[in-house]
């Protein structure tokens, strides 16, 4: 088609886009009507007749006023090349609104080479700006945020095409090192399969997703997530992406862990305190019912503890206290749930032996405590005993509580009997004394 049957004045006012021309002083010769409108100018002031309003400005991609020098024209001006997609915002005082633009602008020549004049083209971007900008939010955010392409899926899932400044600060993994990667990369030895199948399953369904998922560092340092993955669509739908926000919960963790053992063990004897006792007894007596074998509880309280205490002092009862807790550990099994229930006072339940085996283990435990005396700093040695009741389920149900209360009533024979000695509760015995 031959170009000059198009009238170019009227396809110039009649575009969308912007046109303004300069010349080499930058004075305006021309301005379409969709750049006044843009520009917020009148005609008269386009071409420098009128004067402009005061609070008439660019601005750049931040928001900040741009300088006269930065211009797009005077930009063309000062380095003889064209500018290209330069965003631009038009403020002035008659609205809060800024017009944002995407601006093209190109030096022509005369004959001899001189710049004759300045083209200068924009397009009104502002519906597709936002004006906040979201991707330094993302970027500086303190969370590891993470961007999978859905679309490419490699063995372990999506690959990584975007993570924030966060990831290396977290992970010690430069950008470099996770794009291209799956979301898998992060895990290791005792990251929980299930909670990884969860997590893979709801991408597969297209599906958000929250986890807390154990990963590693790059040096292999433990680092708990809080996560949520959530799939973003493109226009017509489809699942394009899943961005992936995870919040570094490692302390938190570390803290719940202390404050979990905080509330089962006793901190003297590192022996299981009532709480934590009651927690995993009850669960090895349900599981020796659904076997139908035998448990056997020992309650287990020192004796004369208190002459102790007035002999040498607390500081030694606390001393002995650990002493007996350490010859526990040494004469019981690993499947024998020892703990510190009272002052000194210490319940023991035996499962997976018999009656008679649990009476051995028992008696062994209270010879080797007799056998063996604390020795403190000045060699001097300290006898302990102690003496030891003990209730069996005898195959049959048992509540925990009544196992501990039959045993405690043992214990009572066996402190009256003389101390020193085990007593094995017999309900006949109990029934005598009732
Ligand atoms: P018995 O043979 O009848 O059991 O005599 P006992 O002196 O041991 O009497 P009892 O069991 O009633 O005494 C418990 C004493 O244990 C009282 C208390 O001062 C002491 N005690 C309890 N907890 C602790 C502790 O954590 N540290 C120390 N040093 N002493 C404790
Ligand atoms: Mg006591
Ligand atoms: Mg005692």
């Amino acid at each position: 088609m031959n170009l000059s049957l198009i009238n170019a004045a009227s396809l110039i006012n009649n575009l969308h886009a912007g046109v303004v021309v300069h010349a080499a002083d930058t004075a305006v010769l021309f301005a379409n009507p969709a750049a006044l409108k843009m520009l917020r100018l009148t005609e008269t002031q386009m071409i420098g007749k009128d004067a402009l309003d005061p609070h008439w400005h660019f601005l750049d991609s931040y928001r900040s006023i741009m300088p006269y020098e930065a211009f797009p024209v005077n930009r063309v001006i000062a380095t003889g090349q064209p500018v290209s997609n330069l965003e631009v915002g038009i403020t002035d005082s008659s609205s809060k609104r800024v017009t944002w633009v995407l601006c093209n602008a190109y030096p022509e020549y005369d004959e001899q080479q001189h710049l004759s004049h300045i083209v200068v083209t924009f397009i009104d971007t502002t519906r597709s700006k936002r004006n906040i900008p979201f991707q330094d939010v993302v970027e500086l955010a303190s969370d590891l945020v993470l961007v999978l392409d859905a679309k490419d899926d490699i063995a372990g899932g999506p690959k990584i095409i975007y993570a924030n400044q966060a990831l290396t600060r977290i992970t010690g993994y430069q950008k470099a090192e996770v794009y291209g990667q799956p979301h898998t990369m992060f895990d290791g030895i005792d990251t929980d399969p299930n909670s990884r199948a969860d997590i893979a399953a709801a991408m597969q369904n297209r599906v958000a997703v929250q986890a807390q998922l154990l990963n590693y560092t790059k040096l292999g340092e433990p680092l708990w997530f809080d996560l949520n993955i959530v799939p973003l669509c493109n226009d017509v739908g489809d699942v394009v992406y899943f961005a992936a926000i995870e919040k570094d919960i490692t302390t938190l963790k570390s803290k719940e862990a202390q404050l979990r053992e905080l509330a089962t063990r006793d901190p003297l004897t590192k022996l299981l305190n009532r709480r934590g006792f009651t927690a995993v007894a009850r669960e090895a007596l349900k599981l020796a019912e659904r076997q139908k074998s035998a448990v056997t509880c020992g309650m287990v309280d020192i004796d004369f503890f208190k002459k102790i205490n007035d002999q040498y002092g607390h500081e030694v009862g606390d001393l002995a206290l650990s002493h007996f807790a350490s010859i526990m550990r040494s004469c019981f099994r690993s499947s024998d749930i020892i703990s510190r229930v009272g002052g000194e006072e210490f319940c023991i339940l035996l499962t997976e032996c018999s009656q008679a085996d649990a009476l051995q283990l028992l008696e062994y435990f209270r010879v080797q405590l007799a056998a063996t005396p604390l020795v403190m700093h000045d060699q001097q040695r300290i006898s302990i005993t102690t003496s030891i009741g003990v209730s069996s389920n005898d195959g049959k149900h048992r509540a925990l509580l009544e196992l501990m209360k039959t045993a405690d009533q043992a214990l009572y024979q066996a402190k009256s009997n003389g101390r020193n000695r085990t007593e094995l509760f017999s309900s006949t015995k109990a029934e005598e004394a009732g």
